[in-house]
């Protein structure tokens, strides 16, 4: 299996050579030059497969220039009982008769990025061995929340690899730092940056592209290499968990072998529901796709209207996460859709590059609009969700989680359909607990309280369990403390390697 350019503009390329560039260097996403399908017998048959053997069906397909025992080794080394709080990695909560949970929180960071960013290192490593060169990899990550940690776990550790994570100092809440500041490891390095998120990822962005410092490094034995979220290594471990979804609701009963199912997720950057229609794609029968967003609703404005427009403010929400403008992964999804046209693809994001925006063609809008829907959340809604849902259910669900249930309550409204829908949990509860306990019983809080007496206060009120990655983090030893200006980060990564 070969990996080809959206923009039609580099050369075929293996699965780890795409892994290792992370993006295409001559700007575009690769993207498998061939789906792989799976048969409706293989796809059944899951039911009968654990977790990690649903992973190495799946990575076997795609990355076909690893062996088999590479594959077998990075899973075992991710997917175990170490890592994950539930032996069956990810789980469903049925909701109602329709609706079940899809919980992709159980990972040591409590955000479902733990099942891509688990493994995804180990892929990495092994792409650089069959690189054979002498050099250590260096991934350097600027963060705004959730992503600096799930790579810090991931990364920690693995032989052959330096980390370090920059995140704005002001820009991330109490949590996420203390999250950040803890990791062990004796290859990561965590450093506070003087400046906003803009400023940081502007300047980490930069040494990508500084060829002085690239030598600089290159002499300390290093080589550059990103672990962001348009790495081909981090979508296509995000494709295992609806087929592992799609056989447990067979387990359940819930459905019929090959009967149809609908899958909501909440989106921010489009690479989990990418990720799902990938598992569409290879066979997973599916109705439609419901692409949930918050109040930056420039996807669901794109799939009412055909026009991709960046051109708007910027809107801080209670779903983090999901505050995005520019869904890098849309490319690929459009590139599938327009059965490869490269040409199109280029000229749109040209365009986007130019503009701001851009639109597609009625007949490429038509045949998205088959199976693609997109709602979103405001604020408000996003608050009375997770409050509806935690009175009528007794179950705690996170802001982002909230988008999606609040997204296929308005779809279900709308067009009546019954069809068994999973709807993707993205974070634990926990993660963004001060939202979620306002959200439930605002009277408990009070002025004094700080971020980590809040999580205390939700699980007095709530009974459910602090996620074990965010417990006790009040009193975990701080092992980072580094700091630097915005034009420092070239001084602090010499002096970390
Ligand atoms: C990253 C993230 C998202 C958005 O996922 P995409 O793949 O970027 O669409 C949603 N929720 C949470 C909690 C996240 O961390």
């Amino acid at each position: 299996m070969k990996y080809i350019s959206t923009r039609g503009n580099y050369d075929k390329v293996d699965a780890s050579e795409a892994i290792r560039l992370g993006m295409v260097p001559t700007g575009g996403l690769f993207v498998p030059e061939e789906i792989p399908t799976l048969s409706r017998e293989t796809i059944n048959s899951m039911q009968n497969s654990s977790y990690q053997e649903i992973v190495e069906k799946i990575l076997d397909e795609f990355l076909t220039d690893y062996t088999e025992q590479e594959l077998q080794e990075a899973v075992a080394k991710a997917y175990n009982c170490d890592n994950f709080s539930v032996e069956e990695i990810t789980s469903l909560y049925k909701l109602d008769d329709n609706s079940h949970v899809l919980e992709l929180w159980h990972g040591p960071t409590a955000a479902f990025k733990d099942l891509a960013l688990q493994v995804m290192p180990y892929l990495l490593s092994q792409a650089i061995e069959k690189e054979e060169t002498d050099k250590d990899i260096l991934i350097l990550v600027a963060t705004s929340g959730d992503t600096g940690k799930a790579a810090l776990e991931g990364f920690k550790n693995v032989d052959g690899i330096e980390i370090i994570v920059f995140y704005p100092e002001e820009g991330v809440s109490q949590v996420q730092k203390r999250q950040m500041v803890t990791t062990t490891g004796d290859n990561t390095a965590v450093v506070a940056v003087a400046g906003n998120f803009d400023d940081c990822q502007s300047s980490v962005k930069e040494i990508f592209g500084d060829q002085n410092f690239k030598e600089v490094i290159a002499d300390k034995g290093y080589q550059l290499s990103s672990a962001n979220s348009i790495n081909w290594g981090r979508l296509v471990p995000q494709i295992i968990y609806y087929f592992a979804a799609y056989a447990e609701l067979l387990n359940q009963k819930e459905i019929k072998p090959g009967e149809e199912i609908n899958i909501t997720v909440p989106t921010g950057n489009f690479g989990n529901i990418l990720a799902s229609y990938y598992a569409y794609r290879m066979g997973l029968p599916v109705n439609k796709f419901i692409c949930a967003s918050n109040d930056n609703k420039v996807l669901t404005d794109f799939f009412k209207t055909g026009v991709y427009d960046k051109n708007r403010d910027f809107k801080k929400t209670v779903s983090p996460s999901m505050d995005i403008l520019i869904s890098s992964n849309l490319e690929r999804f459009l590139f599938e859709v327009t059965g490869h046209d490269a040409q199109k693809v280029t000229n749109w994001y040209q365009q986007l590059k130019e503009e701001g925006k851009f639109e597609v063609d009625e007949e490429t809008k038509d045949r998205i609009n088959e199976i693609f829907v997109g709602e979103y959340a405001t604020e408000d809604e996003t608050k009375e969700t997770i409050q509806a849902v935690y009175q009528e259910h007794n179950y705690v669900i996170d802001p982002h989680t909230a988008v999606g249930v609040n997204v296929y309550n308005k779809y279900f409204n709308n067009y009546n359909d019954k069809t068994t829908t999973v709807i993707d949990a993205t974070a634990n509860p926990y993660k963004f607990g001060t939202t979620v306990l306002s959200a439930i019983n605002d009277s408990v809080i009070t002025d004094e309280m700080t971020e980590f007496d809040i999580l205390e206060e939700l699980n007095e009120e709530t009974g459910v369990e602090i996620h074990s990655g965010l417990e006790g983090l009040a009193n975990q030893e701080i092992k980072h403390e580094l700091k630097c200006k915005v034009d420092g980060i070239r001084d602090i990564i010499q002096q970390v390697l």
